[in-house]
């Protein structure tokens, strides 16, 4: 049976930060749990978009179970 021990890790805030912190502690083979307040993350520099009406709400968040299951 292999025992090798995989660092878990938390990471708080599914933003910019805590997204790559994942993505890099993931492919390094830690056990990463992510935890946001919200079940989706914004793209915040397209928010100007949203708010001209240019772009709708889904077009800058995504659920972050979708990025999770990546
Ligand atoms: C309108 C706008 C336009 C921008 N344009 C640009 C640009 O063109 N280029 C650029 O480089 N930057 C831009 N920025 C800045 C960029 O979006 C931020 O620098 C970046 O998002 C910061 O990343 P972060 O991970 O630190 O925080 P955030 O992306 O804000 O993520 C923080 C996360 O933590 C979560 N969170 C907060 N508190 C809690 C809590 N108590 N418990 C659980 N979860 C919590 C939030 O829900 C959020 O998902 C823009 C910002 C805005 C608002």
């Amino acid at each position: 049976m292999n025992m090798t021990r995989r660092t878990r890790v938390v990471v708080v805030g599914a933003g910019f930060a805590g997204l790559e912190a994942t993505r890099e502690l993931a492919k390094g083979g830690a056990l990463v749990t992510l935890v946001d307040r919200n079940p989706y993350s914004t793209f915040q520099p397209l928010l100007y978009q949203v708010a001209t009406a240019g772009m709708g709400t889904s077009d800058v968040s995504y659920p972050i179970r979708t990025f999770a299951a990546r």
